[in-house]
């Protein structure tokens, strides 16, 4: 597979409009876009550097990956997300090398990027996304 760069860091925040100001205001990073992604009952709001992005990402309901994920380890960094050049190609690479891949065929995600997972358990702890963008 071809990775094209580090497309963004998912960090888990309790509450947007508690924890956005900093990256928006204080370090300054512009504000690309603010979307739910009902597949993954999240908020995702993403700030873009311009070369890499932050994706906060806030749970929309009790039980949802970004809420587990927050009650187990806390607010903060939750994925690593790499922008690939085919992402079909990228799974089936991972599965050729038995590399635990959370679907077999990708999701829509955020900025309508198809996207899949990869487990921690495979790759030494952390969650990694992997995103091709669409035209
Ligand atoms: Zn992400």
């Amino acid at each position: 597979m071809k990775i094209l760069g580090i497309e963004h860091l998912g960090i888990a925040v309790k509450d947007l409009e508690n924890d956005a100001p900093f990256w928006n205001h204080i370090l300054n990073i512009e504000h690309q876009s603010t979307e739910v992604v009902e597949d993954q009952s999240v908020t995702t709001d993403i700030y873009d550097t311009g070369n890499g992005k932050i994706e906060l990402l806030e749970s929309t309901k009790p039980g949802s990956a970004i809420a587990k994920f927050i009650e187990k380890r806390g607010a903060g960094i939750h994925h690593v997300c790499f922008e690939v050049e085919d992402i079909y190609l990228a799974i089936k690479e991972l599965k050729e090398n038995n590399i635990h891949v959370l679907s077999d065929e990708p999701s829509t995600g955020a900025e309508g990027y198809k996207v899949v997972f990869i487990h921690p358990k495979s790759t030494g702890g952390v969650l990694v996304e992997l995103a091709e963008k669409q035209n």
